[in-house]
């Protein structure tokens, strides 16, 4: 029996856990330093792992916060290095900076060292899963939970996409480096926690409706990471070292989740989609990036709102007619090209071979949430309100509007409509459609977000 509670996180690390659902589960990640001083311990670490030449990617900032100080201390040690600083000033993990990655690789390096938690993390996982290198992280800030995910959300053909990559060997989370961090960046890894309430309902919900696979264990491990960070609260917004410390630990657990799960489904939920179908718009559009967990609270509190809505409705279910089945979104694929505009392929592609709209899929989940009410909504009522999660958020002055960083009602509208396109994971979105709640939900929430008549 696994007592998750009393384990330490170096105890995940070097061991398969036979688990209840019927899998054994594990992670390559092999070490996790986090403590004041650990980049010094950097050196002495790449030796014990038997790397000799590492391969430093950082951006401008990254370099300016820990980068250097890397570079100093493999100095120090007499570790040769090759060091890559990209200098463009918003770094966008596309198909040109992984180009130039690649093309300043130094065969000769035998790991890569990702100087950074976002971007630079994500862009590293990749490109040192397809050189055949391994990699570790030097985190930056505690802003998201990508630090031990074995995926890379990159950007091709203008769409968000999720790539298979390789998780770290090894992460390194300097306290010093860590507590500095600007509190917006704090709020954001806080918000990517929060996330878990949703997607972890999701998940379950899924497991129930789509009939996928779930684990428990899981599930309690990633809980576990909220409701320690939700107790650290307070200790977040004044930056205590032991806050900062749980709250990395939090993020670095629940990419453990990930590599248990062999994928993001432990993580990410609708409040993903949401946060991915922003920063796709965004992009678009030219406009500044949002961190990615400042839209993921954000994007939660909306979730929250449609479970909300769906917990009063779900007990007048109405069985759909064989014609609304027929007749779903006729023009469905004009929509699409219409709201995904250059990404549209991508993801008219992804419904060819998902099939999940269509009415003989649909109808098969129907069936088994009319069966599964009372259940549905036993599950949704265990989420805590919409309002609860504001207040927390905006303890840490975390943003928990769309409007607070330049959304617009259109934006929100559309991503609650067709953020389920991004990929193919069921999610209380997918579950409205499936209920024809999405379109009338859709209003309300932005109604009830912008205070304004609905649309
Ligand atoms: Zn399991
Ligand atoms: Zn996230």
């Amino acid at each position: 029996v696994i007592n998750l509670e009393t384990m330490k996180l170096a105890e995940f690390l070097d061991h398969s856990i036979p688990c209840d659902c019927g899998r054994n589960h594990s992670t390559t990640l092999q070490m996790v330093e986090i403590s004041s001083g650990a980049l010094a311990k950097l050196p002495k670490s790449l030796r014990q792992l038997g790397y000799h030449r590492p391969f430093i990617v950082s951006d401008v900032n990254t370099q300016a916060i820990a980068g250097r100080q890397v570079a100093d201390v493999l100095e120090q040690a007499d570790l040769p290095y090759v060091a890559l600083t990209i200098d463009t000033p918003e770094v966008v993990p596309d198909e040109a900076t992984l180009g130039r990655v690649f093309m300043r690789f130094d065969l000769n390096c035998d790991l890569i060292i990702a100087v950074g938690s976002g971007t630079i993390n994500d862009i590293c996982r990749f490109v040192s899963h397809r050189l055949g290198r391994p990699y570790i992280v030097v985190a930056t800030a505690p802003s998201m939970d990508g630090f031990a995910s074995s995926v890379a959300p990159l950007i091709t053909n203008n769409l968000k996409t999720t790539y298979a990559a390789q998780i770290p060997l090894a992460i390194f989370a300097d306290l010093d480096v860590l507590t500095k961090a600007p509190l917006s960046m704090i709020a954001a890894g806080f918000g990517d926690v929060l996330g878990k309430y949703t997607c972890l309902l999701d998940w379950r919900l899924a497991a129930l409706i789509n009939n996928e696979y779930y684990c428990e264990t899981i599930a309690a491990l990633v809980k576990l990471a909220l409701q320690r960070t939700i107790a650290n609260t307070d200790g977040l917004l004044n930056r205590e070292q032991a806050a900062i410390a749980q709250l990395t630990e939090a993020l670095i657990l629940v990419g453990i989740a990930m590599s248990y799960s062999g994928n993001s489904r432990p993580a990410s939920g609708s409040e993903h989609h949401l946060s991915h179908f922003w920063e796709t718009r965004l992009l678009f559009e030219g406009k500044k990036a949002i961190l990615h967990g400042t839209k993921v609270g954000i994007a939660t509190i909306i979730i929250l709102k449609l479970y909300e809505y769906l917990r009063a409705t779900i007990a007048n279910f109405k069985p759909l007619t064989a014609a609304t089945l027929r007749e779903t979104d006729r023009d469905w694929e004009q929509k699409i090209r219409r709201v995904f505009q250059a990404a549209a392929p991508e993801v008219l592609l992804l419904e060819t071979t998902a099939r999940k709209n269509s009415p003989a899929k649909r109808n098969q989940r129907l069936i088994v949430i009319k069966e599964q009410r009372p259940e549905i909504r036993r599950l949704v009522a265990t989420l805590p309100a919409s309002g609860e999660i504001e207040r927390l958020l905006s303890k840490i002055a975390g943003p928990t509007r769309p409007a607070q960083v330049g959304l617009d009602p259109q934006t929100v509208k559309e991503s609650v409509l067709y953020a389920k396109e991004i990929r193919d994971r069921y999610t209380v979105l997918q579950l409205l459609w499936d209920l024809q709640l999405l379109e009338s939900f859709a209003d309300r929430v932005v109604a009830d977000l912008w205070g304004t008549p609905r649309l």
